[in-house]
């Protein structure tokens, strides 16, 4: 039975197991009723909905997401695209590589496929749509004739340039991925998850036993690592510039940042810095390309450009220059900050019934909420028609609010009927209560 794994990351950049399921089919029926579990657990914590998933090209995967986050970002991982288009191009050399001149046939092989791959690489790697489509052309009027290779672009066009925005570089860099493009994290867990459950053969209880440890020692090894960050000063970053922000976001962050001023060719006074940078007044006057603003969406960090603004005017990083997301103190009561508001324009669907103009917009995890409330309000009228049916005669009109109909107070005070006829929440007042599950399955 596959079991699917969830990870995140830290703000130290290192990888943590959100969680998992043991799952019968993996079609998109069962990826939903995963998601809805997931998104369930975010809302009844109050935590932000993801805002980008990586996968591999897995159509039910990616049809279940579409459903069930809809407005999250998705990006295919790379390093399972190359490595598939890989295979894919030996195979159509295998009558090469396997007959007599094996020798000979996997050294034309290599060479041909660097070459291929080096025309494909600047195709997604392109940093505009425009300079993408001219090296796709480029590949195809390269390769169209060719015997061998001719059917590869084939193969590129059907199977993969459709999904060109998930990823090719000139699209993702505009949603905030924190640096994630690939799903090698997910990788690197497997092993750790392997280790934890010795072996596969465990029955349930012992099965989640095992995960219940992983978690407990993966909570304490994480919060360790930012007790220590809090404390350390690290010498890369020394001066007026760095000094309020050490301890306060991880160390992580700060290298990206110090690695892509450097990059750049940007000098901002760190001990051991390359040879060959600008200072910031030079840098800025000659040497900058122009800022598209593109790292920092993607990563939620300041970019050079603005580092060296920053210098200029004699200013210092704080905490609300980075996206929540390398807080090493994630409670911090931060206002809004560039990154954090640095997002895709949603596209609003019209409601037929739409709200007057006068009543307010409700926040995002409002809206959520009240999809749970409906979402419970249906499994109680599926519950009560199924085990219910006397009482279904003497329902109201079914437009009704459920508090009113007379089955919602003569029947037992679930969980469910509880949060139903629950007065108005107040605020920072927990809406679901641990034991609230509407999911039966
Ligand atoms: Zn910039």
């Amino acid at each position: 039975m596959p079991l699917v794994q969830i990870v995140g990351s830290t703000a130290t950049n290192h990888t943590f197991y959100i969680g998992g399921a043991f799952i019968q089919r993996e079609n998109k029926a069962t990826f939903a009723w995963l998601f809805e579990g997931v998104k369930d657990i975010l809302y009844r914590r109050r935590i932000p909905l993801p805002r980008v998933i990586i996968t591999d090209r897995d159509i039910a995967q990616i049809n279940a997401l579409k459903e069930v986050l809809p407005t999250a970002r998705r990006i295919l991982c790379l390093w399972h695209i190359n490595k598939a288009i890989e295979a894919q191009f030996k195979r159509y050399f295998k009558d090469l590589i396997s007959g007599p001149d094996l020798e000979q046939g996997r050294q034309m092989l290599n060479e041909e496929w660097d070459t291929f791959n080096t025309l494909w690489r600047t195709v997604y790697r392109a940093s505009e749509p425009t300079t993408a489509f001219f090296a796709w052309a480029r590949l195809q009027a390269t390769y169209e004739n060719n015997p061998y290779i001719g059917p590869m672009c084939r193969y590129l066009r059907i199977q993969w340039y459709p999904f060109k925005e998930a990823f090719f570089y000139c699209y993702t860099k505009q949603y905030l991925h924190f640096g994630n493009s690939v799903t090698s994290r997910l990788e690197g867990m497997h092993s750790v998850l392997k280790k934890a459950l010795g072996g596969c053969q465990n029955d349930l209880p012992g099965v989640i036993q095992r995960l219940e440890g992983l978690l407990e020692a993966q909570e304490h090894k994480i919060k360790a690592r930012i007790s220590r960050e809090k404390m350390l000063r690290w010498p890369q970053f020394p001066g007026y510039l760095w000094s309020t922000i050490q301890g306060k976001v991880s160390q992580f962050a700060l290298q990206t940042v110090l690695d892509e001023c450097h990059a750049l060719k940007l000098d901002v006074g760190s001990p051991g810095a390359p040879e060959g940078l600008f200072r910031p007044h030079e840098w800025l006057l000659g040497h900058a390309r122009p800022c598209s603003g593109a790292w920092q969406t993607s990563w939620g960090l300041p970019c050079p450009h603005s580092i060296a603004r920053l210098i200029l005017h004699g200013g210092q990083l704080q905490i609300e220059h980075f996206n929540i997301h390398w807080a090493l103190d994630q409670r911090l009561n931060t206002p809004p900050t560039t990154a954090d508001i640095a997002r895709d324009p949603e596209v609003l669907p019209r409601h037929r019934h739409a709200r007057a103009n006068n009543e307010r917009i409700p926040s995002d995890f409002e809206l959520a909420e009240e999809e749970l409330v409906l979402l419970a309000r249906q499994a109680i009228e599926q519950a009560s028609q199924a085990q219910e049916p006397e009482v279904q005669e003497e329902e109201g009109p079914p437009e009704g609010p459920p508090e009113e109909a007379p089955e919602a107070q003569e029947a037992p005070q679930t969980g469910l009927r509880r949060l139903l006829q629950e007065p108005p929440r107040r605020p920072g007042r927990s809406l679901y209560p641990g034991q609230f599950v509407f999911r039966l399955t």
